[in-house]
């Protein structure tokens, strides 16, 4: 877990990243060191009624990078939360989104605060007070920075957000894009809350089927004989876990912060998930062993561990307990640098955060895109669709003299809903950005690991994107 000493270290680890990655491009120096500034970094404080008295929060928004407009992050809702923390969030933010192609800037927002302790009424106040904060700065608005949910905040959260910036814009024809990551009813896009923890399992499936790479592991291809752990019973890591299921995998382990339980003939997350909601813990699920201590979880016998809670988990004094050979970054930032070097050297492979768990923000470019062209995907032409292909099928049936089963035809006839376009829109990205990471790896001789490819990647985009808008001659 995060501690005090690791308070300054999180932004110096990311920029330590871009160092090693930096060497593989060809850019001046003045650009890379443009590239890893954080453009703004906003601190402020407000105070909320409490009890029978006044409580101040404290709160950031940073603007990692403006090379693309608008920028784009979560907002943090953590008593844990630090400017360090906050700035190296936002960094991860401007390289993810080049990374899948998204055209944002990097951007995360912080508030200090264990949600746990305040009532629903309080939060709303806290959000609300946020908001109000970023506009009076001019630090939100779907053109200039639009934040989206992270780690203790949720489609809630960003309704308040929603709601407080257009009752302060009325008549901004584009208000709803200036967050994403909100309810369906709010214009929120579907499929949406699930696509980080979807966007993993695509991004474990891309990598576990490529049969050299496996080979090099001791590994046959494919997930059907993965065992996996995930540490993260939230956002990201049920729908890690839930979707590597479906994909085949079998979840042996899972982790929260008041313990862990393994049962190496798999779990039913699901079923977990019910349990904990019953009995207010994971341990104790039946058929399960418990280990109080979280983190004896993670060293569990295992093939890939999915770590979904918080940065830092894996250092240089946990990392050689590690059994997997897979670390699958759902959460931000849980490897250093140091564990990244004596895990590689141990001959694992890290599919690094800022590919890894990049689905939530391809999502949510998809429902900026909806809330500024004001209509569903899907929704003009899925009804042609199913007319036009209805009116193939009944020619060709007309022709041939056979009929389709009606299974079959209703598989062929419908068209695409929005959650269908969207899934696949987000499944087309993290394939095509893997490749695209590991062609980097493959061809740049030196890049080693992965996350050092992605950087080279970005780096790379993002340099293109300051040329052209002539910042750089
Ligand atoms: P969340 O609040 O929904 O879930 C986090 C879970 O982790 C909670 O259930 C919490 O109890 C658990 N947890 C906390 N400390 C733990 C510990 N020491 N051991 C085990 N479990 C612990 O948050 P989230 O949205 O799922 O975010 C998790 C991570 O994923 C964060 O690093 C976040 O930045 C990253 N992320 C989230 C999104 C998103 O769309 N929500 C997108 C990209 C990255």
């Amino acid at each position: 877990m995060a501690n005090l000493a690791d308070e300054n270290k999180f932004f110096a680890d990311v920029c330590k990243n871009f160092d090693s990655a930096a060497q593989f491009t060809n850019h001046p120096e003045g650009l890379l060191n443009q590239i890893k500034t954080c453009n703004s970094v906003y601190r402020f404080q407000f105070p909320i009624r409490r009890g029978n008295g006044f409580e101040v929060i404290d709160a950031w928004r940073v603007e990692h990078s403006h090379h693309m407009s608008p920028t784009k992050g979560g907002i943090r809702y953590s008593e844990m939360v630090n400017e360090d923390e906050v700035m190296a969030l936002a960094a991860l933010m401007t390289y993810k989104c080049a990374i899948v192609n998204v055209p944002f800037g990097g951007a995360k927002g912080g508030i200090k605060i264990n949600t746990k302790q305040y009532s629903v009424a309080e939060l709303e106040t806290i959000t609300r007070r946020y908001t109000t904060e970023l506009i009076k700065k001019n630090f939100i608005g779907p053109g200039i920075d639009v934040p989206a949910p992270d780690y203790g905040s949720g489609e809630r959260e960003m309704s308040w957000i929603a709601d407080t910036y257009m009752t302060m814009n009325p008549g901004q024809l584009d208000a709803l894009g200036c967050v994403t990551g909100k309810p369906i009813a709010l214009h929120g896009i579907r499929g949406r809350k699930e696509a980080t923890g979807r966007g993993v399992a695509y991004a474990v499936r891309e990598c576990v089927e490529v049969a050299e790479d496996m080979a090099k592991l001791g590994f046959k291809a494919g997930l059907g004989d993965k065992r996996v752990i995930v540490q993260g019973l939230g956002n990201v890591g049920y729908h890690s876990a839930k979707f590597l299921s479906e994909f085949g995998a079998t979840i042996v382990g899972l982790c929260e912060f008041e313990g862990a339980i393994y049962n190496p003939d798999g779990l039913n997350v699901d079923e977990v998930f019910a349990h904990r909601k019953n009995t207010g813990s994971i341990l104790d699920f039946p058929g399960a062993t418990s280990f109080k201590n979280s983190m004896e979880g993670l060293e569990q016998d295992c093939d890939i561990i999915v770590p979904a809670a918080l940065e830092n988990q894996f250092t240089e004094l946990n990392i050689r307990n590690i059994k997997a050979k897979i670390i699958a970054e759902g959460a931000n930032g849980p490897t250093t640098p140091e564990a990244e070097a004596i895990f590689t050297e141990m001959g694992g492979i890290i599919i690094p955060d800022m590919y890894c768990n990049a689905g939530g923000v391809t999502v949510s470019y998809f429902e900026w895109l909806k809330n500024l062209s004001h209509v569903a995907f899907g929704r003009m032409e899925n009804r042609y669709a199913a007319n036009s292909n209805a009116n193939l099928i009944n020619t060709l049936e007309n022709l041939t003299g056979k009929t389709i089963l009606p299974e079959h035809r209703l598989m062929i006839v419908k068209g695409a809903s929005e959650m269908e376009l969207v899934n696949s829109g987000l499944e087309d990205t993290m394939i095509h950005s893997y490749h695209e990471i590991r062609e980097t790896l493959m061809t740049k001789p030196g890049t080693k690991t992965l996350r050092t490819a992605a950087f080279v990647n970005s780096i790379d985009k993002i340099a293109v994107s300051y040329m052209n808008l002539g910042v750089w001659p």
